[in-house]
């Protein structure tokens, strides 16, 4: 199975400026408690696989399981609905996000982001399925994607509520960047995807690992980690078992993130308190800057780092 690896110079504070991400957060906090996002939470099964989960950490309220069966991570209980759609439509800190901390880090996301993701997108789109494409992106619309896109695909915008409508006609490629994590509930939105493709169409997701090496060090104190944004980080089983689930078969798999062992040092050198496995925690706080490097050039290669990038094939009888 092909594996992405990269070797970049992104570092944290380009990606993630701290006062701007402090502020952020400050105001999800806010958010949290503005509309009662924990009022009426029902109780749910890993959205991945069905099992069961037992609570590992709490963030910001939010009770953080990791599934027995496939160790996928998720939000349990779930907020309502309703409540959830105003924390987006109204709250503080998405307004804060989209006006403040996208386009303070726009460039570097461009750079780091956008224009690999539209080259892997479409080297593996016309690899697979040929030329003449036509293909959905669905969630956050992404203007400089859907630029980058236009240079060998049709591609047109769907809203993050895409739920196959029969009467549209059906799509070579769905890409669901950053977005599945969110949905409030994944089983729809990846049955949705399934729905919106032809046979043989491919699925194209990123998103966060609930197994990759930053989440798992740092459990709570994940920066990166905002709920109620992240509800659910599958691990790759649980993405098999889902995916398997809608007639997918998973044709590739990577964790090209750059930025666990930056994230897991910064958090060392701030918080006293945080213990790691002892040859882990000598690794990271290496001095020479190559080790670190190397460290997260093993997690790639071990599809280790929190930053997933997969594709799924969808099935002939689709
Ligand atoms: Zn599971």
């Amino acid at each position: 199975m092909k594996r992405v690896v990269t070797s970049g110079d992104l570092t944290q504070r380009a990606m993630r400026p701290a006062g701007l991400v402090e502020t952020y957060l400050a105001h999800v906090q806010e958010d949290i408690v503005r509309f009662d996002l924990l009022q009426g939470a029902r109780t749910r099964g890993c959205p991945a696989c069905g099992g069961t989960g037992a609570p590992e950490f709490e963030r910001f309220g939010f009770p953080y399981h990791r599934c027995a069966a496939c160790r996928s991570v998720f939000v349990s209980p779930m907020p309502e609905e309703h409540r959830l759609a105003r924390y987006h439509a109204e709250g503080a800190a998405e307004r804060f996000r989209l006006e403040q901390l996208l386009p303070a880090t726009a460039d570097v996301r461009v750079r780091h982001a956008v224009e690999p993701r539209a080259r892997w997108v479409m080297a593996a789109a016309v690899a697979h399925l040929g030329p003449g494409l036509t293909m959905a992106q669905f969630g956050v619309e992404s203007p400089r994607l859907l630029e980058f896109l236009h240079a060998s695909v049709s591609v047109v915008q769907w809203p993050d509520t895409l739920t196959g409508d029969p009467a549209r006609p059906r799509i070579h490629g769905a890409i669901a960047f950053d977005v599945l994590e969110r949905s409030t509930d994944f089983s729809r939105a990846l049955h949705g995807c399934r729905l919106a493709l032809h046979p043989r169409g491919l699925l194209f997701v990123t998103t966060m690992s609930g197994e990759g090496f930053e989440v798992r060090m740092l459990g709570r104190r994940t920066a990166a980690l905002v709920p109620p944004v992240h509800l659910q980080l599958l691990s790759r089983a649980g993405w098999v078992a889902a995916l398997t689930r809608e007639g997918f078969t998973l044709v590739e798999y990577s964790t090209p993130g750059e930025l666990d062992v930056q994230a897991v040092a910064d958090v060392c050198r701030q918080e006293s308190d945080l213990v790691l496995p002892p040859i882990i925690d000598e690794l990271v706080r290496h001095k020479d800057p190559q080790v670190g490097r190397a460290l997260q050039e093993l997690l790639q290669q071990a599809c280790l780092s929190s930053h997933v990038q997969l594709i799924a094939e969808a099935g002939i009888d689709s």
